[in-house]
């Protein structure tokens, strides 16, 4: 389809005004180069090319700004918000100057624990298995002595790891995956997420920085005042490390209704949040809740099929609520 079509057909998918539809993209992380042990992450070719099709194909907003016209009434046709979650060293180093080169606005969403860790516990065991001999000894995670395959092959395992340690308490999730790091690396873990320091300069680059919680907890599994403080320690946080504070916010993993519920939606509102997004996939609209807007990741897609992907989700809202 040639770049006119789409971008009309787009338009008319998603209208301005009153009938108009958000679209709010989710992105973790941008790789300097294609990963194996990462394989549905996109490299920097893939993100540039998505932003350079973004920047001409719709109106990117700053999600701040969308969430108010949105009930407004006032939104431009085919709206859209790139936001990212977890608070990766790459969306400073890779990702603003692409964002840059375009005029792109962004939000990135911390959690103050990974800021203060340097990683993130899945990515102590993708470095592991990274790092790791051709045999590994996965038996503290159940899965006994395992031949590794050479890299590129290896993501099934790193998923097997990760399944092995999701569900247990946070402590151990972190200590069982350090345990694996430390036997197979020496060295002490990389640093894979913004530095304080860095995370000033994400945002005096004029990025929306957003508040994640504390810990990355399911805020539905913890009982009220915990949850309260995951999301009001974590604003109060990034207020004293960006120096003004945060108005948006994303619940960890998302889901309404499973990994969050109303009554996170008031703590997030009472923390001082504007707005807040879930990762239910979908499009927002003037009725949605400025708690619990939808989101869509497009990662994994290529560039040539995000226009139409993007049309195919505003068209799919329509269906869902009319
Ligand atoms: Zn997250």
């Amino acid at each position: 389809m040639s770049a006119f079509l789409s971008r009309k057909l787009l338009r008319l998918a998603a209208p301005g005004g009153k009938h108009a539809r958000l679209m709010v993209l989710t992105y973790h992380r941008v790789l300097e180069r294609p990963d194996p042990l990462l394989p549905s992450e996109p490299d920097i070719e893939r993100f540039a090319a998505h932003m350079a099709i973004l920047a001409t194909h719709c109106s990117v907003l700053p999600l701040p700004e969308a969430a108010r016209r949105l009930r407004e009434g006032t939104l431009p046709p085919a709206a859209v918000c790139i936001t990212f979650d977890d608070g990766y060293r790459n969306n400073l180093d890779v990702a603003v100057p692409a964002l840059q080169r375009h005029g792109l606005p962004a939000t990135v969403f911390v959690m103050q624990n990974a800021i203060e860790a340097g990683i993130m516990w899945n990515d102590l065991v993708i470095e592991a298995v990274r790092r790791a001999p051709a045999t590994m000894d996965l038996s503290t995670v159940g899965l006994g002595n395992v031949a590794l395959p050479p890299l590129a092959e290896r993501a099934p395992y790193v998923s097997r790891v990760l399944e092995a340690l999701k569900y247990r308490p946070l402590h151990e999730r972190w200590s069982g995956a350090l345990e694996l790091y430390r036997r197979i690396a020496a060295a002490a873990p990389p640093r894979l997420m913004l530095d304080e320091g860095e995370l000033h300069r994400l945002a005096e680059a004029g990025i929306d920085v957003g508040g994640h919680t504390v810990n990355h907890p399911i805020l539905a599994k913890l009982p009220e005042d915990e949850a309260r403080r995951e999301i009001a320690d974590g604003a109060d946080w990034l207020a004293r490390v960006v120096g003004r504070r945060p108005v948006s916010f994303a619940y960890p993993n998302g889901r309404p209704g499973r990994d969050f519920n109303t009554s996170h939606m008031r703590i997030a509102c009472e923390a001082g949040f504007e707005l807040a997004v879930s990762t239910e996939w979908s499009c927002a609209m003037r009725n949605s809740d400025p708690f619990a807007l939808p989101r869509v990741s497009f990662c994994d897609s290529p560039a040539s099929r995000l226009p139409w992907r993007i049309t195919r989700s505003y068209m799919a809202s329509y269906r869902r609520r009319g």
